[in-house]
């Protein structure tokens, strides 16, 4: 932890164990928990003594994200949001309301020291963890917002997650509390660029999320190109780290392949991909999410059209792996993650990168 745990971030257990040092009674516990799951800060929380609030506010940092900026789609309902934390940090955050629930995208880690190519998160590089608390209150701050309940929740923001693994695993345990946000655990998505020890310790954890593979390559030389992550554990690690995975969740594994025109999109390109799933996970349950690429400037990678990916799917799909494009949530507020971030801090909004 690099610092302090911040009142957010504690369980309820954690919470009574303090209230009582403070000669406090236990419900306070529950009291306080609940109220971060809508979103409040300590200060906000007016059914707790005036002194109490004063005491608290004084021995830990409010972890309460503030909303900065909110852009919402005019076409279905998305709504981006970026989103101050208590050291003048920021992240994004992503409110996506689908037929079957309402789910947000959080990011786990202030920039990222992963390096994709094509990614803009990962441009000014890793600045910080996030707490879980801060995790948390990215996803009670739109709840808040909203006047939703949230139903789910993707860990595809900012941030390598299984980079912050221990701050991640406690912000899942404590968005699946019943007194907080009761988010089932098969409503929660991991993604991860591939840290592959993090992946046999998440297999331990005993916890039914689904676990979601930024693959973006089917070889190493190319996903080493695009993805430095793939220098220290490639393909063959990978993949088998997948198949440890399945075996000891049952859980399907899904799998994102963001598409990059001329650089992974190719006919050719899908075959060796539908190859490569089927040698390393024979007769598991998996699935292919495909991403257009979101351009990002600095990169000079493009997008390609939609029939090359009508092609890459179908081209999978014929090969017996199961493959969708992605839909474009909010494609007219969707500049790539991180993109946001980047924009403020250049207008001065944020010191840090
Ligand atoms: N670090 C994690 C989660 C964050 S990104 C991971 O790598 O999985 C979520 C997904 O968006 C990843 O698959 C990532 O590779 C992809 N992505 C990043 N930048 C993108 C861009 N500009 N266009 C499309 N997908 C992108």
């Amino acid at each position: 932890m690099d610092r302090p745990l911040d009142l957010l971030s504690m369980t309820p257990e954690e919470l009574r164990d303090l209230f009582s040092s403070l000669g406090q009674p236990a419900y306070r516990a529950k009291q306080v928990f609940s109220a971060f799951s809508r979103g409040l800060s300590v200060g906000e929380i007016s059914t707790l003594p005036k002194k109490l609030r004063d005491e608290l506010a004084a021995t830990y940092p409010d972890a309460t994200p503030r909303i900065a900026e909110k852009h919402a789609s005019a076409l279905d309902g998305t709504v981006k949001y970026l989103l101050r934390l208590f050291d003048g940090n920021a992240v994004e955050a992503v409110l996506m309301r689908y037929e079957h629930g309402t789910t947000v995208c959080v990011s786990s880690q202030v920039g990222c020291a992963m390096g994709c190519a094509f990614c803009a998160s990962t441009i000014g590089g890793r600045v910080r963890n996030l707490t879980a608390g801060e995790m948390v209150g990215e996803v009670a701050a739109l709840a808040r917002d909203a006047g939703e309940r949230i139903d789910g929740i993707v860990i595809m923001g900012i941030g390598e997650p299984l980079d912050n693994y221990d701050n991640v695993l406690r912000f899942l345990r404590l968005v699946n509390r019943a007194e907080g946000l009761g988010i089932g655990y098969r409503h929660i998505s991991l993604s991860t660029c591939g840290v592959v020890p993090k992946i046999y310790d998440l297999a331990k954890e005993d916890l039914p999320i689904t676990l979601s593979i930024s693959l973006h390559a089917s070889d190493d030389a190319r996903r080493s190109r695009i993805m430095p992550v793939n220098r220290k554990w490639d393909l063959d690690q990978l993949l088998n780290a997948c198949a440890a995975y399945f075996d000891a969740t049952g859980r399907r594994i899904s799998f994102e392949y963001t598409l990059i025109a001329g650089e992974n999109d190719t006919p050719d390109e899908a075959k060796r991909l539908a190859g490569l799933l089927k040698m390393y996970l024979p007769d598991r349950p998996l699935h292919v999410n495909l991403i257009r690429l979101n351009e990002v400037k600095e990169t000079g990678y493009k997008t390609p059209d939609g029939e090359a990916a009508r092609r890459f799917a179908d081209t999978l799909n014929r090969l017996g792996v199961t493959a969708t494009v992605r839909r474009r949530l909010g494609s007219d507020v969707n500049a790539a993650c991180g993109q946001l971030r980047r924009q403020s801090a250049a207008k001065g909004g944020e010191g840090t990168v």
